[in-house]
């Protein structure tokens, strides 16, 4: 594998959110750190009218306001790799002139004729563009060609099955790098990590030792301005079907015989098709849903009053559920899952509970009997913490709870690539692992329409059933209380 790739970034919707908030920074970041050299190229497109040096100084604004301590003239030769080119992605004619940009640029910057079309534009576009790549000639080109793809990869399995269909015919399967941000994350990819390297832990990894494993992904801020398109959505496909089940998968999954992607994405497959499809009236016993109210103190609208949604709008902002994977090494655990909008803290975590040691021979004060948990933090924290009991001091038959913690933060000059610089860095070298193969995506699919199918025929009562500022709706609690657990406070598990 190439150390610093060559090649040519075709960026689709260049003046958007993402592209500003994550793309510049990150291409800006891998550059500064020489992981890509001075053979790069970006053709940023977008349907705005913009001149390259306007086009260059919004980068660099963007830059600015990302990452502290840079100075603006230091981002000169760094934006002299971009140009802009005005373009309705609808209109045939304009790939023509893309097309001739891209061979100018390819031949400046000796790119070798690699590809690689970034689509950070909405989905509607995605077929449309992938279309015209091909039968306007950009996808004829001597070195390798690579599409990007943003999030949501369509909104059910039909919809996703006739999108891939579409880019299909411009794009082998390995050459589709379907983005899911989660998998760039440090914490995400260690998982594999702390399972296949430390051997305490993978001889407990399974139903004999792990009485559950809980997944939580709870986010502060309501819609704000997504409501046209969250509306739609809801917590079940923006999260669920995406994030939530591929941190399932790795958490399930066998080892695999190599790191490969291909024996990586295969044992995450198996592991989605090991989940148990519940039966239409097992649904509601296993996945509650939510939609927030006004928090407690009425500072905060609820979600029916947010701009663009439907005010009887039956939307869930909050999925609760349990997974179960009917297989050998898991038959019997419950993986729970919560994820939400306005809820009490920002987070992501996932806390593996370790079943009870067969007898307890010590006297320990109920508030600090507890099981060996151990903590993965995803977000914001960056780390783990492994829940041990131990001696209290002085104390002959006593234990006190401790933790154990690994914060990234504490490691020093440690700065933790984001995950948009991982994942550009991957596609432009061709290291798909971190992305979503079809067969992931249309399992995840089938999974979720199953659900969303049984929400969507019947009406939920009880909306709005959670406060803003809370952990979620009381259903939710008694989704674990049915089987002797809780929710652990993943709130006061901050990294000390
Ligand atoms: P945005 O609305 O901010 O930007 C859209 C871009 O598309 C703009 O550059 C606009 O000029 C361009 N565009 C729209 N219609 C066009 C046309 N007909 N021809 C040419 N250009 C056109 O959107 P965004 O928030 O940047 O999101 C882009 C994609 O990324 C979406 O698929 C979104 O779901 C996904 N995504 C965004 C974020 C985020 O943080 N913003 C996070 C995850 C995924």
């Amino acid at each position: 594998m190439n150390k610093k790739p060559a090649s040519l970034l075709i960026l689709f919707g260049a003046t958007g959110d993402l592209a500003n908030r994550k793309l510049y920074p990150s291409l800006y970041r891998l550059y500064k750190k020489g992981k890509i050299a001075e053979q790069f190229a970006v053709v940023g497109v977008a349907r705005r009218e913009l001149t390259d040096e306007q086009y260059q100084n919004n980068i660099k604004k963007s830059i600015l306001s990302e990452i502290n301590h840079v100075n603006e003239c230091d981002l000169n030769p760094f934006v002299s790799h971009f140009k802009y080119h005005s373009h309705d992605v609808s209109d045939a004619a304009s790939y023509a002139e893309l097309k001739q940009l891209a061979e100018q640029m390819d031949e400046t910057y000796d790119l070798g004729g690699n590809r690689l079309f970034y689509l950070a534009m909405a989905p509607e576009f995605f077929g449309t563009i992938t279309q015209f790549l091909k039968s306007e000639g950009l996808t004829d080109t001597t070195g390798y060609k690579r599409v990007v793809i943003e999030k949501p990869f369509g909104r059910d399995y039909k919809s996703a099955e006739k999108l891939n269909a579409m880019i299909r015919t411009a794009f082998e399967e390995e050459e589709i790098y379907r983005i899911d941000h989660y998998l760039g994350k440090e914490m995400v990819q260690n998982i594999e990590v702390i399972r296949f390297s430390n051997a305490i832990f993978e001889p407990l990894w399974n139903n004999r030792y792990i009485s559950n494993i809980q997944i939580t992904s709870s986010e502060t801020l309501g819609v704000e301005e997504r409501g046209r398109y969250y509306d739609k959505s809801g917590a079940l496909r923006d999260m669920v079907q995406n994030h939530m089940l591929q941190m399932v998968a790795l958490l399930a999954m066998e080892p695999p015989i190599s790191l490969t992607t291909e024996e990586i994405r295969s044992e995450k497959v198996r592991v989605l098709r090991a989940l148990r499809k519940y039966s239409e009236t097992e649904i509601p016993e296993n996945f509650v849903r939510g939609q927030y109210d006004w928090d407690e103190k009425n500072l905060l609208a609820p979600y029916r009053e947010e701009p663009m949604v439907q005010p009887d709008s039956n939307t869930e902002t909050y999925v609760a559920g349990k997974i179960m994977i009917d297989n050998f090494r898991w038959a019997g655990v419950p993986f729970y899952i919560r994820t939400g909008k306005r809820m009490a803290t920002k987070s992501t975590k996932i806390v593996v509970q370790f079943k009870d040691i067969p007898m307890n021979l010590y006297y320990q004060p109920k508030e600090t009997l507890n099981p060996n948990l151990l903590v993965i933090h995803i977000q914001p924290d960056e780390g783990v913490t492994l829940h041990l009991n131990v001696k209290k001091s002085g104390q002959k038959e006593e234990t006190k709870p401790i933790h154990l913690h690994f914060s990234n933060r504490n490691i020093n000059g440690m700065n933790t690539p984001e995950a948009y610089e991982r994942l550009i860095y991957d596609s432009m070298r061709g290291d798909a692992t971190n992305f979503t193969h079809w067969e992931e995506v249309a399992l995840s699919w089938k999974y979720v329409d199953r659900i969303s199918q049984v929400w969507e025929n019947t009406r939920e009562q009880d909306f709005p059933n959670y406060f803003s500022g809370t952990m979620g709706p009381k259903k939710a609690d008694e989704l674990l209380e049915h089987d002797n657990h809780i929710w652990w406070p993943i709130e006061q598990f901050e990294i000390e």
